[in-house]
């Protein structure tokens, strides 16, 4: 969980208000699907949920005590009223003995059986599936029924990226909760205040580059992932005689990032959005003089390159391509071939 629990929250305000509403009405649903982009909080929402309905101490039930030994368990999810389920790194998928057990234990093992269990806090139990987009449709279809008659007293929550990335069914039978990132100006205050940057600088870019994500802005705050950064503007900037280095600084990158297909596609992630900011500043840089800005790395790399002869409209191309780049990403475009293709419409599309 994120340590700064309180901080995770802060975007998060109207739903929790919509939460305690619904308890205190005795309208909470029993299937819900959170969805918003990585990092901003579902989960930690979703455990504090946890908390909230099983704690003995809570002021109200979006409020625990935090204390109490429910909330403690609950914390180091080991409470037996509470189970998360999650993909197994090794797997492409959620498999389906995790929800509805084995061939030896079908429907007497797993996450749906589970559910269906009195709960032993005599309250409430809370499933989650962390994330849905990594069910495949037999994992969805073997989740169905448990969504379409919960058990009284369960609440199962499924975290995902996008609505659309979830079958149909499993959509219709939920209630969705739509996350929102944070604010640049709260994940810049939560840098600074927490110690993560230590300049306001350093504090605004790795907002600027986290997408609203506190999880992502923490990355960017490391001193490591600034010089990657640092020299894929650089090597944009170079463009096109930089285009091989480029390549190859970002392949080393990647390859640094890990063998799971989900670190590298983060990582490329990160490349893109340095791209969409460097794109940016040289577009700005164009049309009006960047050094009035408060100086930066990023200004100065664009002021010392000969972008400023490239026409708008070639720099415009190259923000779209990155843009576009991100929507292909998310998409699930193969990685293997992505940076090569990309980088060659960036030197030469333009
Ligand atoms: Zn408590």
């Amino acid at each position: 969980m994120i340590p700064e629990l309180e901080s995770a929250f802060l975007g998060h305000a109207p739903i929790l208000e919509g939460f305690r509403q619904c308890v205190a009405r005795g309208r909470l649903g029993s299937s819900y699907l959170f969805v918003g982009p990585p990092g901003v909080g579902k989960k930690t929402l979703a455990l504090r949920l946890a908390q909230g309905l099983l704690c003995t101490n809570a002021a109200s039930p979006v409020d625990p005590c935090q204390k109490c030994a429910e909330c403690q368990r609950i914390r180091a999810e080991s409470h037996p009223d509470v189970l998360v389920i999650e993909r197994p790194r090794d797997r492409a998928f959620i498999p389906l003995e995790l929800l509805v057990g084995d061939r030896d234990h079908r429907s007497t093992e797993g996450f749906c059986h589970w559910v269906s269990l009195s709960p032993q806090s005599n309250r409430y139990k809370i499933g989650i599936i962390d994330d849905a987009d990594y069910l495949n449709t037999e994992g969805a279809n073997s989740l169905l029924k448990t969504l379409e008659e919960p058990p009284s007293r369960s609440v199962l929550i499924l975290i995902a990226t996008s609505e659309q990335r979830q079958l149909p069914t499993i959509r219709s039978r939920c209630q969705i909760v739509r996350f929102g990132g944070l604010s640049e100006a709260d994940l810049q205050r939560l840098l600074l205040q927490h110690g993560h940057c230590t300049s306001g600088e350093q504090a605004q870019l790795a907002a600027a580059a986290a997408e609203g994500s506190l999880e992502m802005a923490h990355y960017a705050c490391d001193s490591d992932w600034s010089d990657m950064r640092d020299r894929t503007w650089r090597g944009l900037a170079g463009l096109p005689q930089s285009r091989w280095e480029l390549v190859e600084h970002i392949q080393q990158y990647l390859d640094a990032a890990g063998s799971e297909s989900s670190e590298k596609r983060r990582a490329v992630r990160n490349v893109l959005n340095w791209s969409v900011q460097f794109w940016r500043a040289a577009l700005r840089n164009s049309q009006q003089n960047l050094a009035t800005d408060s100086p930066s790395v990023l200004t100065e790399i664009v002021l010392s390159s000969t972008l400023r002869a490239e026409t708008p409209d070639a720099l415009s191309n190259c923000l779209e391509r990155s843009i576009d780049g991100l929507a292909q990403i998310d998409n699930n475009v193969i990685v293997a071939g992505f940076i090569d293709a990309w980088v060659d419409d960036l030197a030469l599309g333009r």
